[in-house]
């Protein structure tokens, strides 16, 4: 049985002082205890809200990581600072960072592999953009994004790694992918996975589903059988909202 996992990816939004107040908040919520929680606030938020979260079982996360282990890298920021800080989980790969970034399936395998080399746990985003999906190669976008971004991960190593499937044309858009496209691409992704690790490995991996989830969508989404959870963007900036999509169970 897979541990629902819902993550809240905050991007370029709340301030420092929002942020604790937010931590604070979450602190003091009813969640479901069988529901795995994290949020991702931005670099400048995360020691206060990793000291306003100790102890509570909630997962603080980078949104991002550079994939040299230090050096000359003006902006940038390293595993090895985010462990000083106590933070154990980081977001790689996320469309943002693909689109506007130009990330590539090989420097996100660089990402991945010394986020993994530091001890971390990785939630690796994919997702096929309109024209990738409309163009029909969705699967050949999937199996890249999977087979390069996990290119030398181990057997153990790769229980390290949450997928978040977001098809980049529901990100922020209000369009949601229908539960059963999204069912479609998880259970290929888990196929995938398969044929990477094996039949143990991709009973048990976690693949989150991630564009424009709600608390108006969460719980039929969350039924899909391929659905582990969710990486959450505009709904995880609204308390009330996150914890509703947290508490899809309850
Ligand atoms: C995201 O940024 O990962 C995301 C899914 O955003 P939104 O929920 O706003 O679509």
């Amino acid at each position: 049985m897979r541990k629902l996992y819902i993550a809240g990816n905050w991007k370029m939004n709340i301030t420092p002082s929002q942020a604790v107040e937010y931590a604070k908040k979450l602190k003091d919520s009813d969640i479901d205890k069988n529901v795995k929680v994290m949020i991702a606030p931005s670099f400048v938020c995360l020691p206060d809200v990793c000291r306003a979260l100790n102890n509570t079982g909630i997962i603080v996360a980078a949104q991002n990581v550079n994939n040299n282990q230090k050096g000359a890298f003006t902006g940038e920021v390293s595993c090895e600072m985010l462990k000083d800080l106590g933070i154990n989980d980081v977001i790689i790969g996320h469309s943002e960072r693909r689109q506007y970034y130009c990330e590539s399936d090989e420097l996100i395998n660089e990402k991945v592999k010394i986020a993994l080399d530091n001890n971390m746990d990785v939630i690796l985003c994919i997702g096929e953009t309109l024209e990738q999906r409309e163009n029909g190669e969705l699967k050949s976008v999937l199996k890249k994004q999977v087979y390069t971004g996990l290119k030398d991960v181990s057997d153990s190593d790769i229980f390290k790694i949450t997928l978040a499937y977001e098809p980049v044309w529901a990100i922020g858009t209000g369009k949601t992918a229908t539960p059963e496209d999204a069912q479609e691409a998880h259970s290929y992704i888990r196929y995938l996975i398969n044929s990477l690790y094996g039949e143990k490995v991709s009973e048990k991996i976690i693949i989150q589903y991630g564009g424009s989830v709600k608390p108006e969508n969460a719980k039929q989404l969350m039924a899909c059988p391929d659905i582990d959870g969710a990486l959450v963007g505009g709904a995880s900036l609204k308390i009330d909202q996150f914890l509703s999509i947290i508490n899809v169970n309850k």
